[in-house]
């Protein structure tokens, strides 16, 4: 299926400059989500991932079906302020001013097997932010996946070498 058919670029949003990938028209398209889904789904069906993760808030979209999916736990990852529990908090730099991304602190369990998954990748910085929490609270990550990652930008070198995995390039 070419996916690209389902992503809609929208310009100057939410700034100018950025050209920004509208994933709108593939989640109303059923056969398009769950091809999504069934792309992710096998790949990790044999590599007893224990738990997903996924990233605010588009992330949560393509997490939380694979998580059920796989039959692992769930676990959102947040902007600061939003999850009510104990949380540990990574910032991290963006071109202007810094963002902050949190897990619960009860969120990963030491030694689990962890799929992280966002819809996209630009700069990494959210994507390793993450990865650094789960690692902190004794998680490994089993590898990144992302439905749309932007090679220009050269994200998934901020991952440190750990695995990654996209549907999509542009
Ligand atoms: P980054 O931390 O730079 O990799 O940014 C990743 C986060 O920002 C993801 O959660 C994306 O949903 C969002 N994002 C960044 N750039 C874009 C874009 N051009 N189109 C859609 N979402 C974007």
């Amino acid at each position: 299926m070419d996916l690209c058919r389902y992503i809609r670029d929208v310009p100057d949003f939410p700034q100018p400059g950025i050209l920004f990938k509208d994933i709108t028209p593939l989640l109303a398209d059923p056969a398009a989500f769950r091809y999504v889904i069934d792309q992710f789904v096998p790949r990790y069906a044999a590599r007893g991932i224990d738990r997903v993760v996924g990233i605010e808030s588009r992330g949560f979209l393509f997490a939380a079906p694979v998580a059920l999916a796989l039959q692992a736990k769930f676990s959102p990852a947040r902007k600061p302020g939003k999850l009510p529990y104990k949380t540990v908090e990574e910032s991290y730099t963006l071109e202007y001013g810094t963002n902050t991304i949190a897990l619960h602190e009860d969120g990963i369990g030491r030694g689990e097997k962890v799929l992280v998954v966002d819809d996209l990748i630009a700069t990494g910085g959210t994507l390793a932010a993450t990865c650094n929490l789960v690692e902190h609270l004794g998680g490994q990550v089993e590898e990144v996946a992302t439905l749309i990652e932007l090679t220009f930008l050269k994200g998934r070198d901020l991952l440190a070498g750990r695995p990654f995995f996209t549907l999509l390039q542009f």
